[in-house]
């Protein structure tokens, strides 16, 4: 059976969606362990980088708006399915699994030094979330907000320009396309997280953080992704 009619047949609750082995959510350890997720990684912008600095040539050459970027894994194989499943076809327990594995990231990001005075998801635009129904931003934020008090920020941004899918753009036109797509309230926090799924070139979020620095008290802006996407562009 392939891995989408796995999907939308019932699948027993304690088994895993790629290989059907027994689970404890619905991805089995032997899968989760297939998981890539490539180090070092740029400490700007996530990106897998060799060698002995820090950052990657493109952060060298531009920083983006926003200090740092964590992810979890690679955008391929295995997880660039799970993350197509659970987005487009609105598969929650692959939200609840990713959910716990965000829940862990971002425990280990704030038991180093880093605190951040909230947390603000990707918006999505009006015609998008009509469209979908829910963010899937906000659903991978589930664990953390329960299991935390931090505060998770869904109005003091908005997505004001619908946006053309940005993945057929290069990063010029990217940047063009994403110009002046937010729009922000005023905010009283001084350091943030921004939440999105998947980072390519990381254009959205690089709009969003530089929107937010300009306008509002935010000093400091971090990133936190469940993945991070090759662009073919770099
Ligand atoms: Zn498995
Ligand atoms: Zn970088």
């Amino acid at each position: 059976m392939g891995f989408y009619s796995r999907l939308s047949a019932l699948i027993p609750k304690q088994s895993c969606v790629l290989c059907e082995e027994n689970a404890k959510f619905c991805v089995c350890h032997e899968c989760e362990s297939s998981f890539s997720n490539h180090q070092p990684r740029c400490l700007s912008c996530a990106h897998p980088i060799t060698g002995e600095l820090d950052f990657c040539g493109q952060c060298l050459a531009h920083a983006p708006a926003f200090n740092r970027a964590y992810t979890l894994y690679d955008y391929q194989d295995a997880i660039a399915d799970l993350i197509k499943a659970f987005k487009f076809h609105h598969q929650l327990c692959i939200g609840d699994y990713f959910s716990h594995q965000l829940f862990d990231l971002y425990q280990s990001i704030i038991s180093t030094d880093i605190q951040y005075d909230a947390i603000i998801p990707m918006p999505l635009s009006r015609n998008r979330m009509a469209e979908r129904g829910y963010n899937q931003v906000l659903e991978l934020l589930n664990v953390i907000r329960k299991k935390t008090d931090i505060i998770i920020d869904v109005h003091s941004v908005d997505r004001t320009k619908a946006t053309q899918p940005l993945s057929a753009l290069n990063p010029e036109q990217r940047k063009q396309e994403i110009k002046g797509a937010f729009s922000v309230k005023p905010m009283s926090y001084s350091r943030i997280l921004l939440v999105d799924d998947v980072m390519t070139t990381g254009s959205s979020l690089n709009e969003l953080a530089s929107t937010i620095l300009k306008n509002t008290e935010v000093k400091y802006c971090d990133v936190m992704t469940l993945a991070r996407a090759e662009s073919k562009f770099n």
